[in-house]
């Protein structure tokens, strides 16, 4: 009722609706019998999206499939996104063609997936993703012993589709012929009012797939919204399904949600629904130390800024901030037991990318890169001879120098050499040169080298100063 008479005040009334929009109730309903409600049509006076904001190869592939007649919509987080008026990320297309149809439509195109296909239309530049609607989840659904949903791969009605679907604000589905949007689960109503309301029952769509939970997460921290108590609630008690999750998945989640432009603000999301152990085993150690807690979140901060501003941020780099205070926190272990500096800094990020990166699936070659950023830093503090000029030739040199201005943000390293190294970078030639700190003699330090040890003495390092 109540939900009713929202949606007539925010207008959604006027809408030419095909059957009843779902009420509170009805959304209740669908717990019992998932697709069998049918959606709110609500036109273009209503909604305010023209088909000129979904991307052209979006637009041509409903076209196409529309003119061999099924249908298609573009759906879930492209329409949601325009709703509140940001810039999709991606515009994916769902259809009641199957793969096979799907696939005859379009000469550029490739069925991708084993289990559930879903077709790849290449539209000139753009990728668009083409999905069969899913059926709904029948009650022989393979699971795991948590109940997590390991086969899925049920063609089946487009409300029902839209049934499987996570939050209400992601069960939009856009026809660029008709600029309506077909609703669902409310979805609308429940955006204009910032919420985010899980479809069906909380507990059983986090156990199918707890990565929702994640998502809730993020999606409200992207979107400004509200998660709705009865999907908020559930969560801390069932954050620790998130350790049966595949690390691959984990990483790709993280990694949406650390380059979503709003990182901070999950993170601290994150800590306050007690899920930040689940996702990175030892992210809830490292915000406890007052250095790294001030270092992760200045890091996020400087990358939600270049995010808003339309950069990019690596992987690598993200990953080697949040890592680098166990590294620190190991390679100063390393070092006490009588290991020398580099040969310890070596130790320790094998020993930090061994533990972390298994849980998260870090791949070989981000691995490599994060090594290569953390390598670099000691030989920052190195500003004689040749070895400054290596340094900046490097190609990890941008990512090793903006992490090592963090470091100095952060207090971690007097600023004072964070500064020389921009002036570095800047300068030319002779002013180059005349940058670089009198060189203190590696001669010296090999003489010391000779030395005869004494017994129990440490064995000096062979490069203290060099990577
Ligand atoms: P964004 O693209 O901004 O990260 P999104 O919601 O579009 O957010 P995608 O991963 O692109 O996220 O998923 C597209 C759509 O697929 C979602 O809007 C939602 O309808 C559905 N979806 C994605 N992941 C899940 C899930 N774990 N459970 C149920 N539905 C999902
Ligand atoms: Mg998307």
């Amino acid at each position: 009722m109540i939900r009713k008479f929202i949606s007539r005040v925010l207008k959604l009334g006027s809408a030419k609706t095909a059957a009843k929009p779902a009420s509170a109730k009805g959304v209740k309903g669908a717990k019992n019998a998932p697709g069998k409600q049918q959606a709110a049509i609500i036109p273009r006076s209503s909604h305010g999206i023209s088909r000129d904001q979904i991307s052209s190869g979006s637009r041509r592939v409903c076209e196409t499939l529309h003119s061999h007649g099924f249908k298609a919509y573009v759906v879930g987080g492209a329409v949601r996104d325009l709703l509140v008026g940001a810039k999709p990320k991606d515009f994916d297309v769902a259809t009641d063609a199957t793969p096979e149809e799907a696939k005859r439509c379009f000469r550029r195109s490739r069925i991708i997936g084993r289990r559930f296909q879903i077709v790849h239309a290449y539209m000139g530049q753009e990728i668009i993703e083409i999905t069969t609607f899913r059926g709904a989840l029948g009650n022989d659904a393979k699971t795991d012993a948590h109940g997590r949903v390991l086969h899925d791969n049920v063609f089946g009605s487009m409300a029902e589709d839209a049934a499987r679907r996570d939050f209400t604000v992601n069960a939009l589905y856009f026809d660029p012929a008709t600029e309506q949007i077909h609703d669902y689960h409310h979805g609308v109503a429940d955006l204009k009012q910032k919420t985010l309301r899980m479809i069906g029952e909380p507990k059983v769509r986090y156990r199918e797939d707890p990565v929702r939970m994640l998502r809730a997460i993020r999606l409200a921290a992207k979107l400004g919204l509200t998660i709705d108590p009865e999907a908020r609630h559930p969560i801390r008690e069932m954050a620790e399904l998130l350790e049966n999750v595949p690390a691959a998945r984990l990483f790709d989640e993280m990694l949406k949600l650390l380059t979503s432009g709003h990182a901070v603000k999950c993170l601290q999301q994150l800590r306050a629904e007690g899920l930040h152990h689940g996702v990175l085993p030892m992210l809830d150690v490292i915000l406890e130390q007052p250095m790294g807690e001030k270092f992760v979140m200045l890091s996020l901060a400087d990358t939600d800024e270049r995010i808003r501003r339309g950069k990019t941020s690596s992987p690598s780099f993200l990953f080697a901030t949040l890592l680098w205070h166990e590294v620190l926190g190991a390679w100063e272990r390393i070092k006490s037991s009588g290991e020398s500096s580099i040969p310890a800094l070596h130790q320790a990020m094998e020993e930090v990318l061994n533990v972390q990166g298994e849980k998260l699936a870090i791949t070989r070659r981000i691995a490599g890169d994060i090594k290569e950023i953390w390598a670099l830093q000691p030989r920052f503090e190195q500003r004689s001879g040749k070895r400054p000029f290596g340094v900046l030739e490097h190609p990890r040199f941008r990512a090793a120098y903006d992490f090592l201005c963090l470091r100095a943000k952060a207090g971690e390293l007097d600023e004072e050499i964070a500064q020389w190294w921009t002036d570095f970078q800047n300068a030319e030639g002779e002013g180059r040169s005349s940058m670089l700190m009198p060189d203190q003699g590696p001669k010296k330090k090999r003489r010391r080298r000779r030395k005869p040890r004494q017994d129990g003495e440490a064995a000096p390092s062979p490069s203290d100063d060099q990577e």
